[in-house]
């Protein structure tokens, strides 16, 4: 474990001699990783068995090396909904002896039956020290006091449960569902940390003023949110710093890669790559599927390749995540990736060939607060990524204000400014939009019609 001392000298990283390997001297350890892992899925996983050879790949020679991973299929999440289904408990792409298996995690399963993320005793070691790295880099040390809000149950979230005792904080699991219960452990336990989605952060701000507390009296030194994008919002992170007089960092992971694969650290530059060494990641075009420089400013979808994992060990998983990207070595003495999570894929809208994600939306029209709450409500016309202009938007009211004629009309032009594209805003009264404690939804397509075609 590392010390909690900074020495000045030598930074302050959990793991430097993985983290500070520059992203050339990491591809060589991968490449060297590779034939291992391309073997292993031949050997081991009836899926990359069938799917490689139906793409005309019979042998893991044939496969090539890790610079050839551009001709190999992508994995994308219905093909394991897929595979489950016709071969259950966990589907044909389970590549570890069932009886291995020590822990199995499912998704929220909103659309048929969960899709269960069966994890062996190493997967799970190795979870933990993936998301170590990334909270480490989040500014979680021994000693801490960190209340959590993860609503964990089934869900991948849980394992950072087992972080939290790899990086010997004193952890303090509230849950969701009862901000009373937060409100107190806060005030009595003096915690050091939050753990929560950009969403309850904001949405805990706003609780505490209405019920008379001042969100800085909590004495919290530091907001980490994970679980959806928006924390690395200039607007909106700066809002939730002000209000709690903390700083806020971002984590992100995706629950059939890794809990918790990326991490931010003090300088705010984005989240640092945490799963070196056992996970390889590509940045693509999300429209064409072809691979995209890795270089600063970079914008694209992350794609994973597992380099380590015994039970459900992906190929070109696509994540959906869209992301710009950062090589450049960053003050704190990572060397790693950083990525800020612009949206989605599958939230993009196209506004007469603009590419626009709500969250973006979601940023402008929070540089109006107070005037505004920061909730919005997108609610497209039609249904699909296509959208005709303007795009209809709902901006809720701050408490205590109105409609003074030009606000609409104002936050239309700066969105036009800063996104170049056309919105029609609605204003609604403070109060009025769904508050959530976990994940907001920034998209309503309930009245739109089916797209022409
Ligand atoms: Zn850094």
């Amino acid at each position: 474990m590392a010390s909690q001392q900074t020495n000045s000298s030598v930074a302050d990283l959990l793991r430097p001699d993985v983290e500070t390997r520059t992203v050339d001297e990491q591809l060589v350890c991968d490449r060297a990783r590779w034939p291992e892992q391309i073997r292993y899925l031949f050997e081991n996983s009836g899926f990359y068995r069938d799917k490689l050879t139906d793409a005309g790949i019979g042998t893991p020679d044939a496969a090539g090396a890790l610079d050839d991973l551009r001709h190999l299929p992508f994995t994308e999440k219905d093909e394991l909904r897929i595979s489950q289904a016709e071969h259950p408990p966990f589907g044909i792409h389970l590549a570890a002896d069932p009886r291995s298996i020590v822990r199995v995690y499912s998704t929220s399963g909103t659309t048929g039956d969960p899709v269960y993320m069966p994890v062996t005793a190493a997967d799970l070691a190795m979870w933990i020290e993936i998301s170590s790295r990334s909270y480490y880099a989040a500014g979680l040390r021994p000693g801490m006091k960190v209340v959590s809000t993860f609503n964990a149950g089934p869900f991948v979230a849980g394992a950072s449960l087992d972080t939290m005792t790899k990086l010997g904080v004193t952890h303090i699991p509230v849950g969701t569902g009862n901000t009373a219960r937060l409100v107190r452990a806060l005030q009595l336990i003096k915690a050091d940390a939050l753990l929560c989605t950009p969403s309850y952060a904001a949405y805990l701000a706003e609780h505490l003023l209405k019920i008379g507390i001042a969100p800085d009296s909590l004495g919290l030194k530091r907001i980490c949110v994970a679980g959806e994008p928006g924390g690395g919002e200039t607007e909106f992170r700066g809002r939730i710093e002000r209000a709690f007089g903390a700083t806020m960092c971002e984590a992100m992971g995706i629950g059939d890669v890794s809990v918790s694969l990326w991490g931010e650290c003090d300088a705010q530059q984005g989240m640092h790559f945490s799963g070196r060494d056992f996970v390889h990641v590509e940045l693509i075009d999300p429209e064409t599927g072809q691979p995209k420089p890795m270089e600063d400013g970079a914008e694209g979808e992350l794609v994973y390749t597992a380099l380590r994992r015994e039970a459900v060990p992906l190929l070109r998983f696509r994540s959906r995540d869209h992301v710009r990207m950062w090589v450049s070595p960053c003050s704190c003495g990572r060397k790693t990736p950083r990525v800020r999570c612009i949206g989605r894929t599958d939230e993009l809208l196209i506004v007469r060939a603009v590419n626009v994600f709500p969250s973006a939306i979601r940023d402008v029209v929070a540089g109006f607060a107070p005037r505004v709450s920061g909730a919005i409500l997108i609610r497209p016309t039609v249904k699909g990524v296509r959208q005709e202009p303007p795009l209809p938007v709902q901006v809720e009211l701050g408490e205590g204000e109105a409609d003074d004629g030009a606000l609409a009309a104002a936050i239309a032009a700066k969105v036009r400014e800063v996104l170049i594209a056309t919105i029609k805003v609605e204003l609604v009264p403070a109060g009025s939009l769904g508050r959530s404690e976990y994940k907001t939804k920034l998209l309503d397509f309930t009245d739109a019609a089916e797209a022409p075609r």
